[in-house]
Protein backbone atom coordinates (compact mmCIF):
# COMPACT_ATOMS: atom_id res chain seq x y z
CA UNK A 1 0.00 0.00 0.00
CA UNK A 2 1.09 3.45 -1.01
CA UNK A 3 2.25 5.55 1.99
CA UNK A 4 0.92 9.07 2.16
CA UNK A 5 1.40 9.62 5.61
CA UNK A 6 -2.29 10.04 7.20
CA UNK A 7 -5.09 7.18 8.16
CA UNK A 8 -7.24 8.14 5.26
CA UNK A 9 -8.25 5.95 2.64
CA UNK A 10 -7.16 8.35 -0.10
CA UNK A 11 -4.62 10.79 -0.53
CA UNK A 12 -6.60 13.90 -0.02
CA UNK A 13 -5.19 17.02 -1.32
CA UNK A 14 -6.01 18.54 1.65
CA UNK A 15 -3.89 16.48 3.83
CA UNK A 16 -1.13 16.93 1.61
CA UNK A 17 -1.40 20.78 2.19
CA UNK A 18 -1.43 19.99 5.83
CA UNK A 19 2.05 18.07 5.64
CA UNK A 20 3.77 20.22 3.32
CA UNK A 21 2.37 23.62 4.41
CA UNK A 22 1.50 23.33 8.09
CA UNK A 23 -2.51 23.59 7.00
CA UNK A 24 -5.13 24.57 4.68
CA UNK A 25 -4.69 26.34 1.37
CA UNK A 26 -7.13 28.51 0.18
CA UNK A 27 -8.22 29.12 -2.99
CA UNK A 28 -9.27 32.68 -3.80
CA UNK A 29 -11.04 32.94 -7.45
CA UNK A 30 -10.40 35.35 -9.57
CA UNK A 31 -11.84 36.43 -12.96
CA UNK A 32 -9.12 38.38 -15.00
CA UNK A 33 -11.83 38.95 -18.10
CA UNK A 34 -9.65 36.13 -20.08
CA UNK A 35 -12.34 34.94 -23.26
CA UNK A 36 -11.57 30.88 -24.38
CA UNK A 37 -10.56 29.53 -27.70
CA UNK A 38 -13.22 27.64 -27.74
CA UNK A 39 -16.17 30.19 -27.95
CA UNK A 40 -14.06 33.07 -29.58
CA UNK A 41 -13.43 31.15 -32.74
CA UNK A 42 -9.43 30.35 -32.12
CA UNK A 43 -10.57 26.74 -31.99
CA UNK A 44 -14.51 27.03 -31.99
CA UNK A 45 -17.85 28.91 -31.51
CA UNK A 46 -20.31 27.46 -28.71
CA UNK A 47 -17.67 26.25 -26.00
CA UNK A 48 -18.13 22.88 -24.40
CA UNK A 49 -21.66 21.86 -24.49
CA UNK A 50 -21.61 21.10 -20.67
CA UNK A 51 -20.04 25.45 -19.38
CA UNK A 52 -21.70 28.18 -18.07
CA UNK A 53 -19.40 29.38 -16.26
CA UNK A 54 -21.68 31.87 -14.56
CA UNK A 55 -22.85 28.39 -12.56
CA UNK A 56 -19.01 28.07 -10.95
CA UNK A 57 -18.19 31.41 -9.76
CA UNK A 58 -18.39 33.65 -6.78
CA UNK A 59 -20.59 36.71 -7.61
CA UNK A 60 -17.37 38.80 -6.24
CA UNK A 61 -15.67 38.03 -9.52
CA UNK A 62 -16.33 40.29 -11.96
CA UNK A 63 -13.55 41.49 -14.66
CA UNK A 64 -15.21 44.98 -14.05
CA UNK A 65 -13.29 44.31 -11.10
CA UNK A 66 -10.06 44.67 -10.50
CA UNK A 67 -8.11 41.38 -9.60
CA UNK A 68 -6.75 43.65 -6.19
CA UNK A 69 -9.97 44.20 -5.12
CA UNK A 70 -11.18 40.67 -6.21
CA UNK A 71 -8.82 39.09 -4.11
CA UNK A 72 -9.56 41.35 -1.27
CA UNK A 73 -13.42 40.55 -1.23
CA UNK A 74 -12.68 37.13 -1.65
CA UNK A 75 -10.19 37.14 1.60
CA UNK A 76 -12.69 39.11 3.72
CA UNK A 77 -15.13 35.77 2.62
CA UNK A 78 -12.76 32.98 2.92
CA UNK A 79 -11.66 34.24 5.98
CA UNK A 80 -14.21 34.23 8.07
CA UNK A 81 -15.28 30.82 6.20
CA UNK A 82 -12.36 28.96 6.95
CA UNK A 83 -10.82 30.77 9.88
CA UNK A 84 -7.79 28.01 9.95
CA UNK A 85 -6.09 28.45 6.52
CA UNK A 86 -2.60 29.00 6.49
CA UNK A 87 -2.22 30.20 3.06
CA UNK A 88 -4.09 31.58 0.25
CA UNK A 89 -3.33 31.20 -3.49
CA UNK A 90 -4.89 33.06 -6.16
CA UNK A 91 -7.64 31.30 -8.45
CA UNK A 92 -7.67 31.99 -12.29
CA UNK A 93 -10.66 30.27 -12.69
CA UNK A 94 -13.06 31.56 -15.10
CA UNK A 95 -12.67 30.08 -18.58
CA UNK A 96 -8.70 30.29 -20.16
CA UNK A 97 -6.35 31.74 -18.11
CA UNK A 98 -4.01 31.32 -20.48
CA UNK A 99 -5.63 32.66 -23.75
CA UNK A 100 -3.85 35.97 -24.36
CA UNK A 101 -0.61 37.23 -25.17
CA UNK A 102 2.67 36.62 -22.57
CA UNK A 103 2.90 40.07 -21.25
CA UNK A 104 -0.93 40.86 -20.18
CA UNK A 105 -0.55 37.29 -18.70
CA UNK A 106 2.73 38.80 -17.02
CA UNK A 107 0.77 41.59 -15.83
CA UNK A 108 -2.46 39.68 -15.09
CA UNK A 109 -0.61 36.99 -12.74
CA UNK A 110 1.92 39.65 -11.21
CA UNK A 111 -1.07 42.10 -9.89
CA UNK A 112 -2.48 38.75 -8.04
CA UNK A 113 1.24 37.60 -6.33
CA UNK A 114 1.90 41.10 -5.57
CA UNK A 115 -0.87 41.17 -3.28
CA UNK A 116 0.51 40.70 0.52
CA UNK A 117 -1.66 38.09 1.41
CA UNK A 118 -1.13 35.79 -1.53
CA UNK A 119 1.04 32.83 -1.03
CA UNK A 120 0.86 31.11 -4.55
CA UNK A 121 -1.16 31.04 -7.93
CA UNK A 122 -3.77 28.43 -9.63
CA UNK A 123 -3.98 28.63 -13.51
CA UNK A 124 -7.09 26.93 -14.89
CA UNK A 125 -6.51 26.17 -18.52
CA UNK A 126 -7.60 24.13 -21.67
CA UNK A 127 -4.84 21.43 -22.69
CA UNK A 128 -4.54 23.72 -25.88
CA UNK A 129 -4.05 26.77 -24.80
CA UNK A 130 -0.34 26.36 -23.22
CA UNK A 131 3.32 26.68 -25.49
CA UNK A 132 6.29 26.28 -24.09
CA UNK A 133 7.27 30.59 -23.70
CA UNK A 134 4.01 30.69 -21.23
CA UNK A 135 4.83 27.58 -19.35
CA UNK A 136 8.69 28.79 -19.24
CA UNK A 137 6.84 31.96 -17.38
CA UNK A 138 5.00 29.88 -15.01
CA UNK A 139 7.44 27.84 -14.34
CA UNK A 140 9.50 30.92 -13.47
CA UNK A 141 7.21 32.00 -11.03
CA UNK A 142 7.85 29.65 -8.27
CA UNK A 143 11.20 31.42 -7.55
CA UNK A 144 8.68 34.43 -5.82
CA UNK A 145 5.87 32.34 -4.73
CA UNK A 146 5.63 29.15 -2.55
CA UNK A 147 2.92 27.72 -4.56
CA UNK A 148 2.59 27.42 -8.28
CA UNK A 149 0.07 24.62 -10.44
CA UNK A 150 -1.56 24.63 -14.05
CA UNK A 151 -5.23 22.86 -13.71
CA UNK A 152 -5.99 21.89 -17.09
CA UNK A 153 -9.90 20.60 -17.84
CA UNK A 154 -9.34 17.22 -19.15
CA UNK A 155 -13.12 15.94 -18.79
CA UNK A 156 -12.65 12.97 -20.49
CA UNK A 157 -10.11 10.58 -21.70
CA UNK A 158 -12.34 9.81 -25.02
CA UNK A 159 -11.62 11.82 -28.53
CA UNK A 160 -15.43 10.77 -29.46
CA UNK A 161 -16.87 12.20 -26.15
CA UNK A 162 -14.68 15.02 -26.98
CA UNK A 163 -16.12 15.75 -30.32
CA UNK A 164 -19.36 15.08 -28.63
CA UNK A 165 -19.54 17.65 -26.38
CA UNK A 166 -17.83 20.35 -28.33
CA UNK A 167 -14.28 20.20 -26.76
CA UNK A 168 -12.25 21.21 -29.51
CA UNK A 169 -9.16 19.56 -28.31
CA UNK A 170 -7.94 15.29 -28.42
CA UNK A 171 -6.55 13.60 -25.54
CA UNK A 172 -3.36 13.51 -26.86
CA UNK A 173 -3.49 17.19 -26.36
CA UNK A 174 -3.89 16.50 -23.14
CA UNK A 175 -1.34 14.41 -22.83
CA UNK A 176 1.19 16.79 -24.07
CA UNK A 177 0.34 19.77 -22.44
CA UNK A 178 0.67 17.50 -18.97
CA UNK A 179 3.84 16.27 -20.34
CA UNK A 180 5.30 19.30 -20.92
CA UNK A 181 4.46 21.15 -17.80
CA UNK A 182 5.84 18.56 -15.69
CA UNK A 183 8.53 18.79 -17.66
CA UNK A 184 8.83 22.78 -16.40
CA UNK A 185 9.09 20.90 -13.04
CA UNK A 186 5.35 22.80 -12.62
CA UNK A 187 2.63 21.45 -10.44
CA UNK A 188 -0.01 19.44 -12.67
CA UNK A 189 -3.75 19.53 -11.77
CA UNK A 190 -6.66 17.83 -13.71
CA UNK A 191 -10.50 17.92 -13.87
CA UNK A 192 -12.32 14.85 -15.00
CA UNK A 193 -16.28 14.83 -15.50
CA UNK A 194 -17.87 11.76 -14.92
CA UNK A 195 -21.42 11.01 -16.50
CA UNK A 196 -21.21 12.41 -20.30
CA UNK A 197 -22.84 11.15 -22.42
CA UNK A 198 -22.04 8.52 -24.45
CA UNK A 199 -19.66 7.02 -21.87
CA UNK A 200 -20.80 3.84 -19.83
CA UNK A 201 -19.72 2.77 -16.36
CA UNK A 202 -17.76 0.70 -17.12
CA UNK A 203 -16.31 2.92 -19.84
CA UNK A 204 -15.69 5.35 -17.38
CA UNK A 205 -13.78 3.25 -15.07
CA UNK A 206 -11.59 2.22 -17.98
CA UNK A 207 -10.57 5.66 -18.05
CA UNK A 208 -8.70 5.29 -15.09
CA UNK A 209 -5.65 3.82 -17.00
CA UNK A 210 -5.23 6.39 -18.93
CA UNK A 211 -5.33 8.87 -16.12
CA UNK A 212 -2.74 6.76 -14.40
CA UNK A 213 -0.02 6.97 -17.12
CA UNK A 214 -0.36 11.24 -16.85
CA UNK A 215 1.75 13.61 -14.85
CA UNK A 216 -0.77 14.87 -12.86
CA UNK A 217 0.17 15.79 -9.18
CA UNK A 218 -3.77 15.80 -8.62
CA UNK A 219 -6.82 15.45 -9.62
CA UNK A 220 -10.80 17.19 -9.49
CA UNK A 221 -13.62 14.99 -10.32
CA UNK A 222 -17.15 15.94 -10.89
CA UNK A 223 -20.49 14.32 -11.58
CA UNK A 224 -22.03 15.36 -14.79
CA UNK A 225 -24.33 18.08 -13.82
CA UNK A 226 -27.06 19.86 -16.50
CA UNK A 227 -26.60 23.32 -16.23
CA UNK A 228 -29.13 25.95 -17.52
CA UNK A 229 -28.21 27.94 -19.82
CA UNK A 230 -25.64 25.33 -21.45
CA UNK A 231 -25.84 23.61 -25.13
CA UNK A 232 -26.16 20.07 -22.94
CA UNK A 233 -29.38 21.61 -20.60
CA UNK A 234 -31.22 22.07 -24.84
CA UNK A 235 -30.20 18.23 -25.32
CA UNK A 236 -31.36 17.09 -21.88
CA UNK A 237 -34.55 18.52 -22.25
CA UNK A 238 -35.17 17.10 -26.09
CA UNK A 239 -33.64 13.68 -25.07
CA UNK A 240 -32.91 12.82 -21.86
CA UNK A 241 -32.85 8.81 -22.55
CA UNK A 242 -29.35 9.67 -24.11
CA UNK A 243 -28.57 10.91 -20.55
CA UNK A 244 -27.70 8.50 -17.55
CA UNK A 245 -26.86 10.97 -14.40
CA UNK A 246 -25.41 9.71 -11.62
CA UNK A 247 -28.03 9.31 -8.28
CA UNK A 248 -25.68 10.20 -5.19
CA UNK A 249 -25.57 6.15 -4.06
CA UNK A 250 -24.78 5.53 -8.02
CA UNK A 251 -21.87 7.95 -8.25
CA UNK A 252 -20.44 6.82 -4.90
CA UNK A 253 -20.64 3.15 -5.85
CA UNK A 254 -18.80 3.94 -9.05
CA UNK A 255 -16.01 6.36 -7.16
CA UNK A 256 -15.24 3.41 -4.63
CA UNK A 257 -14.19 1.49 -7.75
CA UNK A 258 -12.47 4.09 -9.46
CA UNK A 259 -10.57 5.13 -6.20
CA UNK A 260 -9.35 1.67 -6.00
CA UNK A 261 -8.01 1.69 -9.99
CA UNK A 262 -6.15 5.40 -9.16
CA UNK A 263 -2.79 5.65 -9.06
CA UNK A 264 -1.91 6.14 -4.94
CA UNK A 265 0.27 9.43 -5.66
CA UNK A 266 -2.09 11.44 -7.29
CA UNK A 267 -3.34 14.15 -4.83
CA UNK A 268 -7.71 14.12 -4.73
CA UNK A 269 -8.64 17.68 -4.54
CA UNK A 270 -11.97 16.98 -4.50
CA UNK A 271 -14.96 14.10 -5.52
CA UNK A 272 -17.58 16.18 -6.79
CA UNK A 273 -19.19 19.07 -7.99
CA UNK A 274 -21.34 21.34 -6.58
CA UNK A 275 -23.89 23.81 -9.09
CA UNK A 276 -26.09 26.33 -7.19
CA UNK A 277 -29.65 24.66 -7.38
CA UNK A 278 -31.11 26.91 -9.06
CA UNK A 279 -28.70 26.47 -12.28
CA UNK A 280 -29.37 22.86 -12.26
CA UNK A 281 -31.49 20.90 -14.28
CA UNK A 282 -30.44 17.45 -14.05
CA UNK A 283 -30.71 15.17 -11.18
CA UNK A 284 -30.45 16.76 -7.77
CA UNK A 285 -28.66 15.65 -4.75
CA UNK A 286 -30.31 18.56 -2.45
CA UNK A 287 -28.48 20.23 -0.44
CA UNK A 288 -25.36 17.75 0.37
CA UNK A 289 -21.83 19.73 0.27
CA UNK A 290 -19.04 18.45 -1.65
CA UNK A 291 -17.54 17.48 1.71
CA UNK A 292 -20.41 15.59 2.76
CA UNK A 293 -20.27 13.58 -0.51
CA UNK A 294 -16.17 12.83 0.47
CA UNK A 295 -17.49 11.78 3.96
CA UNK A 296 -20.00 9.42 2.96
CA UNK A 297 -16.97 8.05 -0.15
CA UNK A 298 -14.73 7.44 2.66
CA UNK A 299 -17.36 5.77 5.04
CA UNK A 300 -18.12 3.33 1.86
CA UNK A 301 -13.85 2.50 1.44
CA UNK A 302 -13.51 1.80 4.86
CA UNK A 303 -17.12 -0.27 4.50
CA UNK A 304 -14.90 -2.30 1.78
CA UNK A 305 -11.88 -2.64 3.47
CA UNK A 306 -10.42 -0.96 0.16
CA UNK A 307 -8.53 2.33 -0.60
CA UNK A 308 -6.71 4.52 -3.36
CA UNK A 309 -4.39 2.58 -5.40
CA UNK A 310 -5.78 -1.19 -4.19
CA UNK A 311 -5.92 -2.27 -7.06
CA UNK A 312 -3.36 0.05 -8.80
CA UNK A 313 -0.07 -2.26 -11.05
CA UNK A 314 2.26 0.04 -11.96
CA UNK A 315 4.15 -0.70 -15.63
S1 LIG B 1 -15.40 24.62 -20.16
FE1 LIG B 1 -13.57 25.87 -20.40
S2 LIG B 1 -12.85 25.36 -22.44
FE2 LIG B 1 -15.00 24.74 -22.37
S3 LIG B 1 -16.15 26.52 -23.15
FE3 LIG B 1 -16.07 26.65 -20.91
S4 LIG B 1 -14.32 27.99 -20.53
FE4 LIG B 1 -14.10 27.22 -22.61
Amino acid sequence: MYLWNTTRRLNAWSDQCRLRYGGRIQKVSVNAGFSCPNRDGTVGFGGCTFCNNEGFSPSYCKPSTSITRQIDMGLSFLRKRYPRTSMFVAYFQAYTNTHAPLEQLKSLYGEALSHPDISGIVIGTRPDAVDEDILGYIASLSHETSYVKVEYGLESCYDDTLHRINRGHSFADSRRALEMTADKGIAVGGHLLFGLPGESRERMLDQVHLINQLPLNSIKFHQLQIVSGTAMAQQYREHPEAFELFSLDDYLSFMVRFIGHLRPDIMVERISGEVPLPYNEGISWGRIRADQVMVRLEELLAKGNTWQGKYYEAG
